[in-house]
């Protein structure tokens, strides 16, 4: 049978009014979800009734920004300036991944993401073998923009690219392969890696191949760091946003990972193309780039949305850490009424959705959207009480605050992807974590002894 009733304590429902429903239930069928009303409007239901009278309901988190390749190199490269984290250690462990190593890297991420409730990313893949990105994205089920990260220049480390030529034909190759694949859960997000290893004809040609790929988003970095901002200048004569506004690469569908080092000129140019931002803060605090002006971008509205970016500069994937630092990184700037609570779990669920354009299918619980869905249990000694609203007024917003400050991956006890349960009660149904974690292990020791060699 495939329907079923969630009845939990409380849906938080992330629709236009935000509204919190209590008494609830969200009918699922066909992994699609058909009705939420009171609980008593569905006496003698004859599917599947699941009950979960301490737990909230809430979207899937989405994330417009990760490098599911990079998880395999998480805490081996601490502590440097963006261009050397890239050119010390990232590049030459990208450079070295194999079709194993880059699989079980991939493994390690969608194992970390959707146990900790995040149920739709927007991935910058690696240089080579990218189908094995799709391959463990499909077998996970995980909804997914993903594309090959390109690069034709690499002043860095000169191994790590290849030509124009090759970037374009295999682009277009795993393009056709893969976008709109799973049942439209997979899209292509062509992602060109930043200015700084892409020539122009690159640019310009990948933006035009995107004709042939409706729905798909252009993915890239901008504006990440001050030195790589100087290189650009340096390089084409403009700024980031200038330069891809000069090539015609800002639309409604190119998500920019960062732009932390905007001019006023930038932000007008971002908002009048209505170009996406993804905001990493953690990645941002961790690699010393900066803090974006969120407040003022969102303010302007300009679209944002959170992502954790890869492992090695965050050094965790979780949703709940972007939400509690995309919150905390602003105040001591703008003061501690800037980025509240709920304004910042709207941009790590529906703004994200409306970021890749898919808010239709997914971002909030509302009827006709995809069982995308998060149970919590927020029900802990170490975390804010959960008081009963009938008897005792309190703030409803209250349920953000928990959420965003103090719950973690430790509050996710279920998540389902299309109405299917991927996580049950802390049971991990997708992976063997301990066969994923070994093979991650030998995977990179192989990878390192190659480097070393
Ligand atoms: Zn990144």
């Amino acid at each position: 049978m495939f329907k079923k009733l969630l009845i939990p304590k409380q849906i938080v429902t992330v629709n236009s009014k935000n509204d919190i429903l209590t008494g609830h239930a969200v009918e699922i069928e066909n992994g699609v979800i058909k009705k939420i009303a009171p609980v008593k409007d569905f006496e003698n239901y004859d599917g599947e009734i699941l009950r979960y009278p301490d737990y909230t309901l809430i979207p899937g988190f989405i994330q417009t920004h990760i490098h599911l390749c990079q998880t395999l190199f998480r805490g081996f490269a601490d502590d440097l300036e963006l261009l050397d984290w890239l050119q010390k250690r990232i590049f030459p462990f990208e450079n070295s991944h194999t079709k194993n190593s880059l699989r079980a890297s991939v493994k390690l991420g969608l194992n970390d993401l959707i146990s900790g409730g995040t149920t739709t990313i927007l991935d910058m893949g690696t240089l080579r073998n990218q189908e094995i990105i799709f391959e463990e994205l499909t077998a996970s089920g995980m909804r997914a923009f993903a594309g090959n990260c390109m690069m034709d220049q690499n002043e860095l480390y000169p191994s790590f690219r290849e030509s124009t030529e090759w970037n374009l034909k295999s682009t277009y190759e795993w393009a056709k392969a893969f976008h709109d694949s799973n049942n439209g859960k997979i899209k292509f997000g062509f992602a060109p890696r930043f200015v700084l290893s892409c020539s122009e004809k690159l640019l310009r040609d990948t933006k035009a191949m995107m004709k042939d790929f409706p729905d798909s988003v252009f993915h890239t970095h901008s504006s990440e760091n001050k030195l790589e901002v100087e290189t650009v200048r340096r390089m084409t004569g403009k700024e980031n946003v200038e330069y891809f506004d000069s090539i015609g690469i800002l639309d409604s569908h190119t998500v920019l990972a960062h732009c932390i080092h905007l001019n006023d000129t930038e932000v007008k140019t971002l908002k009048k193309k209505s170009a996406r931002i993804s905001h990493c803060p953690s990645s941002n605090m961790k690699l010393g780039s900066g803090v974006a002006d969120i407040p003022k971008y969102l303010k302007d509205g300009i679209s944002v949305s959170l992502g954790a970016d890869g492992a090695p500069c965050n050094n965790g994937l979780s949703a709940f850490n972007e939400m509690r630092l995309a919150a905390l990184i602003q105040k001591p700037v703008h003061g501690p009424t800037a980025m509240d609570s709920l304004t910042v779990f709207r941009l790590a669920t529906i703004e994200g959705a409306k970021a890749l354009h898919i808010e239709k299918a997914v971002g909030s619980i509302e009827i006709d959207k995809k069982a995308d869905l998060v149970l919590l249990d927020l029900e802990r000694a170490d975390q804010p009480l959960q008081l009963d609203n009938s008897s005792v007024p309190t703030d409803e917003n209250q349920i953000y605050s928990s959420i965003v400050y103090s719950a973690s991956k430790e509050n996710v006890k279920s998540v389902l992807l299309d109405g299917n349960f991927v996580v049950n009660e802390g049971n991990n149904l997708l992976y063997d974590e301990k066969k994923i974690l070994a093979d991650a292990k030998k995977e990179f020791t192989q990878l390192l002894k190659t480097i070393n060699n």
